[in-house]
C-alpha cells in the first residue's frame, strides 16, 4: 500500500465514527449550521440549532426574519451580526433563485451570502455525498504535518489533497483529518505518543527532537 493510502487506512481504523458532528435534518439546516460554525465549536452550534430548528428551519421562514430577532437566537455562536445578516440573505437567495432548495453545485453555492469554498465543500460532501475535501484549520495543519501539502492557503491545500488523496478515501478524507486534528494531532501539543502515523509523519522526528 502506498504511503497516502496507508495514512487514510490507519486513520479509518483509529476513527471509525469519523463524520460531520453538526446536527441537521436537511441540506438547509446543514448550511445554516456550517455558517454558524465559523470561529465556533460544533458543540456550541448544536446547542443553538437544537433550540432554533425546533422553531424555524426552512429558507422561507429565515428569509422573512428580522435580523435582530435572529441575532438573539444565535449570539452565543459569535460574530452574530454578520452570521444573522448572511443567513437571512442566503435564505432569500435560496427562495428567489433556487426554488427554496439548497443548490448542489459549487458555483451556485458560492453565490449565496456567507458561503465560501469551505462551507460549500462541506455542504456538497455531507448533504449531497460529493467527494469534496473542505479545508478547515485542522485539515490545513494536519495536511502540512503529514506532508500531504505545502500549500500556503486553504485553496492550495484543497487542490493538493484533490491530487494526492486516492478517490476511494476522498468522501471521508476531511472527516478523518478533522478528527485527527481535533483529538490527536492538536495545534499546540500533538499527542504523538497515541498517533498511529509516527512512521509516516514528516513532523514526528522534529517534534520528538524539540521535546
Ligand atoms: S506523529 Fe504527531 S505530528 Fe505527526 S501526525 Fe501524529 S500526532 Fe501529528
Amino acid at each position: 500500500m502506498d504511503r497516502i493510502s496507508e495514512i487514510f487506512d490507519r486513520l479509518k481504523s483509529k476513527y471509525p465514527a469519523a463524520r460531520c458532528e453538526l446536527g441537521y435534518d436537511s441540506p438547509f439546516e446543514l448550511l445554516i449550521a456550517v455558517i454558524l460554525s465559523a470561529q465556533c465549536t460544533d458543540k456550541r452550534v448544536n446547542e443553538v440549532t437544537n433550540v432554533l430548528f425546533k422553531k424555524i428551519n426552512t429558507p422561507e421562514q429565515f428569509a422573512v426574519m428580522e435580523q435582530g430577532e435572529l441575532e438573539k437566537e444565535i449570539y452565543t455562536c459569535g460574530f452574530y451580526h454578520n452570521k444573522a445578516k448572511n443567513i437571512i440573505a442566503a435564505s432569500k437567495d435560496i427562495c428567489e433563485k433556487f426554488g427554496g432548495k439548497v443548490p448542489s453545485t459549487m458555483d451556485e453555492l458560492l453565490t449565496l451570502s456567507g458561503v465560501g469554498r469551505k462551507t460549500a465543500n462541506v455542504v456538497l460532501n455531507v448533504a449531497f455525498g460529493q467527494p469534496t475535501i473542505p479545508v478547515d484549520t485542522h485539515v490545513f495543519r494536519v495536511s502540512h504535518r503529514l506532508a500531504l501539502s505545502d500549500g500556503k492557503t486553504p485553496d492550495d491545500v484543497e487542490a493538493d489533497l484533490n491530487k494526492v488523496v486516492p478517490d476511494i478515501y476522498k468522501p471521508l478524507a476531511h472527516h478523518l483529518l478533522i478528527f485527527h486534528g481535533r483529538y490527536c494531532c492538536k495545534a499546540q501539543r500533538p499527542d504523538c505518543s497515541h498517533c498511529p502515523l509516527t512512521d509516516l509523519c514528516a513532523e514526528y522526528d522534529k517534534i520528538k527532537t524539540d521535546k
